[in-house]
């Protein structure tokens, strides 16, 4: 497909003045609603990453929208330096939706990530007694938790960590979803002070683990006092099916207190993305007052973490949630989804598997990592109106809105069916 006269100069325009950190799909966006995005020729889209499922709520969705208009009108930040009228209600709102004591409010995922590593290892330090500077996180191949030089270190990518050392030490990697080798470190480890883990390996190809792992990975992090820390950034709010990827089969929506078999608490959850619908920066560190604790006025901060844009928005983010059943929706259209793939796949040879949960899905395709095969398929999604973006070369994720209607989700089927024929070595 050509790229429009119009659209080159606002890539362009990027191009030339900005920093080259990212490949994007040559589309130029600047209008959202719902499902659905135009571009600047005013060409309609299927939304099919929802800004890597931050936009689980649906672009500009108006509930969200009008809460933060009415907000700006009336304060935007005053820092931690005083109170603010929203920051309790909104810490009071979240404890209350995701069971946890408290939370520790920021602004990116990165940043509670970060947070998160601070918590877990002063808890290392004062609570478990680990010799000082000695405490080690666990964490696993392929991770994605964001872009910060400590959280590099322990990146398996070799693109988000050559040439950015030196790196910070105290971590240690294991394989995803081998319990063994958890154990096995923790066995001859005893400064294991947390155990880092995405429930769902979401960059990494939308790895979804054994069922048991990380209800397994909990009873060994209580066997060996080790914090089990859920980074929960892309698969939280609804996108799995279930409120936290953590929940398991349950997709009850919300704070379900008397939880299901299948839910594992972590004992540090890190929330981001979607907590805000997409509309603005927003992340959190829920965890129980024995571990927040460990943090005192000056350990730590953020000027604009918790302001009254971010508590507001995040509130009624969450409320619609719960309100539009957006858990639920995940988890009926997810299955249908991933059935049709199947169907597909069985006469595909293009395609070699789907997998996923709720609304996070992936299709792998038939080449190499280092093929253009992915890329050209998103390149062609795109001419037919849906945008989706490749992961790790062959791997193509597909996150929709979690507002979609099973009508439009059909819809969006068929535009991934007709476009994936075009690639099959018959045609
Ligand atoms: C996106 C993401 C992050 C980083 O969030 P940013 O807001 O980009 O800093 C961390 N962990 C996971 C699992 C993510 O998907």
């Amino acid at each position: 497909m050509e790229t429009t006269i119009k659209a080159s100069h606002f890539i362009d325009l990027e191009l030339v003045n900005g920093a080259h950190d990212y490949h994007p799909i040559p589309v130029v966006l600047e209008r959202g609603e719902g499902v659905y995005l135009w571009d600047v020729e005013g060409k309609k889209y299927f939304d099919f990453l929802s800004a890597y499922s931050a936009v689980n709520q649906g672009h500009c969705h108006p509930r969200i929208v009008n809460a933060l208009q009415k907000q700006a009108e009336t304060l935007t930040l005053t820092s931690r330096a005083f109170h603010n009228n929203k920051l309790g209600a909104y810490m009071d709102y979240v404890t209350d939706y995701f069971n946890f004591e408290r939370l520790l409010p920021s602004n990116t995922g990165a940043e509670a990530v970060e947070a998160a590593i601070k918590i877990t290892r002063k808890w290392g330090y004062t609570i478990k007694g680990i010799p000082a500077n000695k405490a080690e996180i666990i964490v696993c191949s392929q991770n994605f938790h964001g872009r910060t030089s400590t959280i590099i270190s322990f990146s398996s990518d070799p693109g988000s960590k050559t040439n950015f050392g030196p790196h910070a030490k105290g971590f240690i990697t294991i394989p995803y979803n081998d319990i063994d080798a958890l154990e096995a470190v923790l066995e001859t480890h005893p400064h294991v002070a947390g155990f880092l883990v995405e429930p769902i390996q979401g960059e990494a190809g939308v790895y979804t683990p054994d069922t048991d792992f990380i209800k397994k990975a909990k009873a060994l992090c209580n066997e060996f006092n080790v914090l089990l820390m859920a980074d929960e950034i892309q698969t939280g709010i609804g996108r799995t099916g279930s409120l936290l990827a953590v929940c398991g089969s349950c997709s009850c929506e919300g704070h379900c207190k008397q939880q299901a078999d299948t839910y594992t608490r972590p004992d540090v959850l890190i929330l981001g993305k979607a907590i805000s619908g997409g509309t603005y920066p927003v992340s959190a560190v829920l965890c129980d007052s024995e571990i927040m604790d460990v943090i005192q006025p000056g350990q730590h901060g953020s000027t604009f973490g918790g302001n009254p844009m971010a508590c507001t928005v995040a509130m009624e983010a969450l409320e619609v949630i719960r309100d539009e059943k957006l858990t639920q929706n995940a988890s009926r259209l997810g299955q249908l989804f991933r059935a049709e793939m199947q169907s597909y796949i069985d006469k595909s040879s293009i395609v070699l598997k789907v997998r996923g949960r709720g609304l996070l899905n992936a299709i792998v395709i038939n080449d190499t990592e280092e093929s253009k095969t992915a890329w050209n398929i998103c390149l062609k999604l795109m001419e037919n109106g849906l945008l989706a973006k490749p992961t790790h070369g062959n791997i193509i994720r597909f996150a929709p809105p979690l507002v979609m209607t099973e009508e439009q989700l059909g819809e969006c089927i068929q535009i991934i069916r007709s476009t994936l024929a075009c690639f099959e070595p018959n045609n």
